[in-house]
């Protein structure tokens, strides 16, 4: 953002100019073709170059930066080169800690609206893109915003400086708030005939009181603006897009109307109007009515009845602090303030975050985001963590999130908890302004699919037979033992055989995909849920235990195993026992050949009636079935209705809950009570995955609320609030341990979905 108008503007000069940007934005690029500044690919340093040009954020170590040295080309920094060319120029310079960007564009359009012929380089870019950010003029004057953050500014010598407000930052480069402050009082020393400085700001107040070696007889060339600055001003009235100023002092006129909102705009305009008169233009009350505003200072890029999102740069304490004071007023009755801010620069969180996490407590909802390096390395209590830390001790009613380094979790987070009224801002001086942009265009395809969604079940809902269950979005976290994940697209709890044909043919014909779900005792859900149609035999239809008069047994896929075990005995049936304690039903125990104990689901099974895809009806007998550990092959795509299966004998009931009650004892003894899906891992060959994980050293290890149990640690509980991504994580950390401590890759055995877990692990 200082590069490239610095580029325009020297080949406005007549210099050829080529550039190049790791993360070059659209408008730039535009901007950069209509002047013919060429970009080049990263560190192609064009043959011919007499000089390279960087901004300070790009690190030493850049390939363009390298490939510059070892040419033995000269190189300097936006700053230094900005002050050389504009050598000989009657300079404006502003320059300060906040609005310096929106203070030289209100300026420069002030100046083009009173038809005052200066030249122009913003440190930003104009909303309207129509105007360049740079420009030479045709006179002697040029505006331009100067920049402190890297000692640049020292080498410029200004007609006028205009310091918007002085407020400590760039802590990497100045240490101390002295070095920031005799830095600026050098450069009022150095102005020729103006400085303007704000009323409210206590430092520059002190600079020009003499406090730090100034030379007294420069004095007079002071000027204040503000409420009751030498240009001063206050806000008579604000309506929709506009400020009306009542002006005083020494404006010439009494009031203006400014195309901005709150009161440090207010402040921008008044400074920029002093500024401009100062130069000798002469004001009108409507130069900047039509102001445009610059690129990522609250610019709306949503605004909907019920939503509003804008993003902007602030990222000093004060600016966050200004802005939501500003945007509370624009929150609807009922809707909160949720910000979604991104740290810029480790030094200055470091410096600030507990001024940053009382800045941020002026919102409702908090979202935080990793730290925008921008060239600097990670520092200790720099870090997110840092702010997230300072907003839990000090601001604990505050509900507040960080997902570190997961976008996609939090941009997902977002959309769940938006509300009627809300007002979104995506707060930070980073790449926040893009991944404002990215959520607001997931939002729009997630609205597509709704409504694609919404049209399938609405397609379903007239076919479906009284007894049956539609919705959509349902929550799966319920319908499991691990109770974690998100929603089915569709869900659907068929009533008869009829129901089933409908929902499994309209999926076909439409290429939805379907999901069977028993009772979710062997799947883990993700958080962004299932897309697709999920289909759960839970209608009491599927459930029937019937005794058939050949001695076999009729047990619907819907029925629980638990029942399934508890009804045979009652009947006398012997076979059925190990099944007790497997928390799952009848299709899920066919689909996974459920075993225990020694017993295997298939050793019971003599037939099985199962529905295709297509909406066939088939009986397949135990023969026809291929059938493996956990694996079922035949399961994979037709859904189980129900199985016919053969006791191993009969006895007495007594003697059948005596062997229940011996492995329910075995099960309660090794397994934790506490929500899970069984094991995680599947055993590898001649080993246990429990042995290998409790070797590791991770019995009790925690991601979130998901933990390795301590009873068994192949099995992961959910101490109350796990998500799936908790549990996910958990795996991952588990089977990269066990890889490091004993080389072995450990498999799922738990099946994550609606995804693959290759997708990831
Ligand atoms: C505490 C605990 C202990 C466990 N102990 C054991 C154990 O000892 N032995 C063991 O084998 N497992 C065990 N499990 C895992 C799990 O209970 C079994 O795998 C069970 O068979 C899964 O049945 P479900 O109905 O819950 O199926 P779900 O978890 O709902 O689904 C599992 C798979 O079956 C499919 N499916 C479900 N219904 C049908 C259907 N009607 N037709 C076709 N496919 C279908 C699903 O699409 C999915 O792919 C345990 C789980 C827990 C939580």
């Amino acid at each position: 953002m200082g590069v490239g108008p610095l580029a325009i503007y020297l080949a406005q000069l007549g210099f050829e100019v080529t550039g190049e940007d790791d993360a070059l934005v659209e408008p730039m690029r535009a901007l950069l073709a209509r002047e013919h500044v060429a970009v080049v690919p990263s560190g192609a340093v064009p043959a011919g170059c007499s000089l390279v040009v960087y901004s300070s954020a790009i690190a030493a170590a850049h390939p363009a930066r390298a490939a510059a040295v070892a040419r033995g080309l000269p190189l300097v920094r936006r700053g230094e080169l900005l002050a050389e060319v504009l050598r000989g120029k009657k300079l404006v310079a502003v320059c300060g800690a906040h609005g310096k960007t929106t203070t030289t564009a209100m300026l420069i359009t002030a100046l083009r609206r009173a038809q005052f012929p200066a030249g122009w380089v913003l440190g930003g870019l104009f909303a309207d893109d129509a105007m360049p950010p740079a420009r030479t003029g045709s006179s002697d004057w040029v505006v331009a915003e100067i920049d402190e953050s890297d000692g640049t500014i020292d080498a410029f010598s200004p007609e006028i400086t205009l310091a918007t407000n002085l407020d400590w930052d760039h802590p990497d480069h100045y240490r101390r708030l002295d070095d920031f402050a005799s830095t600026f009082a050098a450069l009022f020393a150095r102005t020729k005939s103006a400085v303007l400085i704000s009323d409210t700001c206590a430092l520059s107040q002190r600079l020009v009181a003499g406090g730090s070696g100034i030379n007294p007889d420069l004095r007079p060339k002071y000027f204040s603006f503000g409420r009751s600055g030498d240009f001063s001003c206050e806000i008579a009235g604000e309506t929709g897009e506009h400020l009306r100023l009542r002006l005083g002092g020494r404006f010439p006129m009494a009031e203006v109307t400014v195309r901005a909102r709150g009161e440090f705009n207010a402040a921008n305009a008044t400074a920029a109007l002093a500024a401009a008169q100062l130069m000798g233009a002469e004001l009108a009350p409507r130069l900047l009515a039509d102001y445009t505003g610059v690129c990522r200072r609250q610019s709306v890029i949503h605004a909907a009845p019920g939503l509003t999102v804008l993003e902007d740069y602030a990222h000093h304490p004060a600016e966050i602090r200004a802005l939501l004071a500003s945007l509370r007023g624009r929150v609807g009755e009922r809707g909160r303030l949720i910000v979604l801010f991104q740290p810029h620069r480790f030094s200055r969180t470091a410096q600030f975050k507990t001024e940053f996490a009382a800045a941020l407590a002026l919102a409702d909802r908090v979202h935080l985001l990793d730290v925008y390096a921008a060239g600097e390395a990670p520092l200790a209590g720099g870090t997110t963590a840092d702010i997230y830390a300072e907003l839990k001790k000090n601001s604990a009613a505050l509900p507040v999130d960080y997902l570190p380094g997961d976008d996609a979790a939090l941009f997902r987070a977002l959309s769940r908890e938006l509300q009627r009224g809300d007002l979104v801002a995506f707060v930070g001086a980073g790449d926040i302004d893009q991944k404002a942009r990215a959520w607001l265009e997931l939002r729009r395809a997630d609205e597509m699919k709704a409504k694609t969604w919404d049209d399938f079940a609405d397609l379903l809902r007239p076919q479906l037979s009284a007894g049956a269950r539609l919705a959509r979005e349902e929550s799966l976290a319920a319908k499991t033992t691990m109770r974690v994940g998100g929603a089915a697209r569709v869900y659907a709890e068929p009533a008869t055989v009829a129901d089933l044909q409908v929902l499994l043919r309209a999926a076909q014909a439409r290429g939805v995909e379907v999901f069977f779900l028993g009772r979710g005792s062997n799947l883990i859900v993700p958080d962004e849920g299932v897309d697709g149609l999920v289909i759960a035999l839970a209608h009491e239809a599927w459930q029937r235990f019937e005794p058939r008069p050949d001695g076999r047994v009729w047990a619907g896929a819907g029925l629980r195993l638990k029942n399934l075990c508890g009804l045979a005995g009652k009947a006398g049936l012997v076979g059925f026992e190990f099944l007790e304690g497997i928390p799952g039903s009848v299709g899920g125990a066919l689909r996974m050949n459920a075993g225990a104990m020694g017993g295997w689901m298939f050793d019971v099974v003599d037939e099985v009636e199962i529905m295709t895809p297509a909406g066939e009806v088939k009986t397949l007998r135990k023969a026809d079935l291929h059938v493996a550990y956990r694996h079922c092959a035949e399961l994979l795509d037709a859904m189980a209705l129900g199985a016919l299966l053969r006791p191993a004998a009969q006895a007495d009931t007594e003697a059948i809950s005596r062997q229940i009650d011996v492995y329910r004892r075995k099960r309660h003894e090794t397994q934790p009570r506490e929500p899970s899906a069984g094991c995680i891992f599947k055993n590898p060959a001649a080993n246990s995955a429990g042995r290998l994980i409790d070797e590791a050293g991770l019995k009790g290890e925690r991601v979130g609320d998901a933990e390795v149990s301590t009873v068994h640690a192949n099995f992961i509980i959910n101490r109350g609030h796990a998500t799936g991504a908790d549990v996910i994580a958990l795996m991952r950390r588990v089977r990269a341990r066990v890889r490091e401590a004993r080389g072995v890759e450990l498999e799922p055995e738990v099946l994550l979905y609606g995804k693959k877990w290759e997708e990831v692990l």
